[in-house]
């Protein structure tokens, strides 16, 4: 008799052939730009804290606050016994940064994705993704039962092209896309697809999950970087980035919220977000808000990596790159893998991002307000050594 659970060994060994084997590293003290990874202080080039406050004392207060008056958990789903004000607070908040009518809290930006996009087209519909989205729209769309086709990345007349070919052979349609790329770095064309998205009336949706906080003047994404605000564009993205915190979101028209309250599975048949959680986010939309500076410092450090890679390592191959996610592409996993290693030896955690993650191999470095422009060239100095 063979055993059922047989090919799961097979299967993992596989992975570990092709270098594709990932597995947990323990870090050991509070976010920051320099942590401790197994043992060892390391410069984090590896976080998604890109403002530097997840480990705020005021972001732990509110938590903690939080904690005390509503305790640890929320009991239940937001429709029977889940439901705080300090959810609608928040949801109040993140509308306000992005300037839309209403926002809805997910206990995961994976989850927002997932409920959001299957409750809007099902199987008399379209979507049209950029080939490079983020796991949860790849998921959403395919839990959705739409008919799914990927255009080139970032190719404006592939995705007019499939429009002209298919838009009208369905009910309704929806353009997909992460506004950063989240392991490129480079960002979507928005105005591009705000105005295909008019002209062949469709839905267009924008994953924001490495743009709030960090993007446009006041921090609210790639929308307001583009001029976009007030555009119909619905927009999602995630509390557990540059906002310190965990969580998911939509914001957009009201009309589009009260539908999710009413449509969206992943958020009706799930537990509200933690109270705790929920404080955090919004502590953290108002540092947002009240500290502009930390953008500052965050793109002037995105510069000096960026410039110092161009005009000292043009030997590496730097990934164009828009945003505060900067890779360097490699040739293979193995090489990948062994760069990341070299770098975790002289004190540097920048992950190697490999397939099926990303179609080719990396080096993903993430930029925060907090490193500190020597930390930096330590990097160069280490790069250089290569
Ligand atoms: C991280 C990420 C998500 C998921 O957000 P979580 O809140 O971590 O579940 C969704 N989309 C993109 C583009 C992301 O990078």
């Amino acid at each position: 008799m063979n055993n059922p659970y047989a090919w799961l060994k097979s299967s993992l060994n596989s992975i570990h052939k092709a270098n594709w084997y990932r597995s947990c590293k323990t870090i050991n003290s509070m976010p920051d730009s320099e942590i401790e990874l197994m043992g060892k202080k390391v410069i984090n080039f590896a976080s998604n804290d890109y403002l530097g406050i997840a480990g705020d004392e005021r972001l732990a207060q509110a938590a903690i606050t939080a904690i005390k008056e509503f305790g640890t958990g929320s009991t239940g789903s937001r429709l029977l016994s889940g439901h705080r004000q300090l959810h609608g607070d928040l949801e109040k908040a993140i509308a306000q940064l992005k300037q839309t009518e209403d926002a809805l809290v997910f206990s995961s930006g994976y989850l927002a994705n997932l409920g959001t996009i299957s409750a809007l087209v099902g199987q008399k519909d379209l979507i049209l993704a950029d080939e490079y989205n983020h796991s949860s729209l790849k998921n959403g769309a395919k839990l959705s039962g739409a008919t799914v086709l990927n255009y080139t990345h970032n190719h404006i007349e592939d995705l007019q092209a499939k429009l002209q070919q298919l838009r009208n052979q369905y009910r309704r349609c929806l353009i997909v896309t992460d506004s950063v790329f989240s392991m490129d770095g480079n960002i979507c064309k928005l105005p591009e697809l705000v105005e295909l998205a008019k002209v062949f009336q469709c839905m267009l949706l924008v994953d924001e999950a490495h743009a709030t906080g960090v993007m446009g003047k006041n921090g609210a994404g790639c929308v307001e970087y583009f001029g976009l605000t007030g555009e119909e564009i619905i927009q999602i993205g995630t509390l557990s980035k540059a906002l310190g915190s965990l969580g998911g979101y939509v914001a957009g028209s009201e009309v589009l919220i009260d539908f999710l309250r009413n449509r969206a599975s992943t958020w009706i048949y799930t537990t509200g977000l933690s109270p705790a959680d929920t404080a955090a986010a919004l502590e953290a939309i108002k540092i947002v808000k009240d500290e502009p500076q930390r953008r500052e410092w965050l793109w002037d450090n995105v510069n000096l990596l960026k410039t110092s890679l161009k005009q000292e390592l043009s030997g590496l191959n730097l990934l164009p790159t828009q945003s505060q996610i900067i890779c360097l592409g490699l040739e293979n996993p193995s090489s990948a893998l062994s760069l990341a290693d070299k770098l975790h030896k002289a004190g540097i955690f920048a992950p190697a991002i490999r397939p099926p993650t990303v179609p080719t191999s990396r080096i993903r470095f993430s930029v925060m307000a907090t490193h500190k422009h020597s930390q930096i060239r330590f990097l160069l100095d280490i790069l250089h050594q290569e």
